[in-house]
């Protein structure tokens, strides 16, 4: 067994691949084990492709595994991902990882495919009494907003950085966050995407007065 086989043991079959937005697939596979909403697993095709991380974006209740990613220009793994069909396999590692939904009050905070943890605590149950704020360059960029929309007590805003369109914030988020006159001090604050927003979001919960040890985060580097 090589160190990629040793990473990730668990070989599962491909059920689907749906096109959700322009280089934004969902992946879904076989389900070999229980995991955690929030939780990721090591990924890869073959022995000779170091894994990649991604966050479990199903539901704890799914029969399947799902997995959103975006294709990368020129990265390795993500483009040979979006040629799966059903019946090819995918070599995964056990869940690991301390982002973890709860039913307590909270803030979720993602762009992009940093969406994906918060898919998983949604389905999994946990969308009551959050806040979801979401962020995207363009409007096709909300990805499950369908999802989101209708999930009884979950307070949902969408922030668009470079298109228009009603019942949307024009503007980053991190604008969004700027403008809002109260930020909750006492809940927990998960934020989930690249590092630039990731940090940028984090300095200004700070500066607002939220207790670091509040704030909650996965980057996808
Ligand atoms: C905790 C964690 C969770 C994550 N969860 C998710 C998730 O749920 N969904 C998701 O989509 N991603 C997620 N990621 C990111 C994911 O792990 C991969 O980094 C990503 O999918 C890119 O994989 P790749 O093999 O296609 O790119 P890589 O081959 O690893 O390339 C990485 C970057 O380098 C650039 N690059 C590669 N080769 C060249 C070249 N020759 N010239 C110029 N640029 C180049 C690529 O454009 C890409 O931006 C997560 C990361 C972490 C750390």
């Amino acid at each position: 067994m090589n160190n990629n086989s040793a990473a990730c043991p668990f070989r599962c079959q491909v059920i689907d691949i749906i096109e959700v937005a322009a280089g934004v697939s969902y992946l879904t596979f076989e389900r070999p084990f229980d995991f955690e909403a929030g939780q990721v697993i090591s990924l890869t095709l073959t022995d000779n492709i170091a894994p990649r991380l991604y966050s479990i974006a199903s539901g704890v209740n799914e029969p399947h595994l799902g997995i959103l990613f975006d294709v990368k220009p020129q990265g390795i793994l993500t483009n040979l991902l979006v040629k799966l069909r059903k019946g090819d396999y995918v070599q995964v590692s056990k869940p690991y990882g301390s982002f973890l939904g709860g039913s307590e009050p909270a803030v979720w905070i993602a762009t992009g495919t940093g969406v994906a943890p918060f898919i998983s605590m949604s389905k999994s149950g946990f969308a009551k009494g959050k806040t979801l704020i979401q962020g995207a360059r363009s409007l096709d960029g909300f990805y499950f907003s369908n999802l989101f929309e209708q999930e009884d007590g979950l307070s949902y805003t969408r922030c668009c950085s470079q298109a228009a369109a009603a019942g949307i914030y024009a503007g980053r988020l991190t604008a969004y966050l700027r403008e809002t006159p109260s930020l909750p001090l006492k809940e927990k604050y998960y934020l989930c995407g690249n590092p630039l927003m990731v940090n940028e979001v984090r300095d200004l919960l700070i500066e607002r007065g939220v207790p670091y040890e509040n704030i909650l985060s996965e980057i996808f580097f």
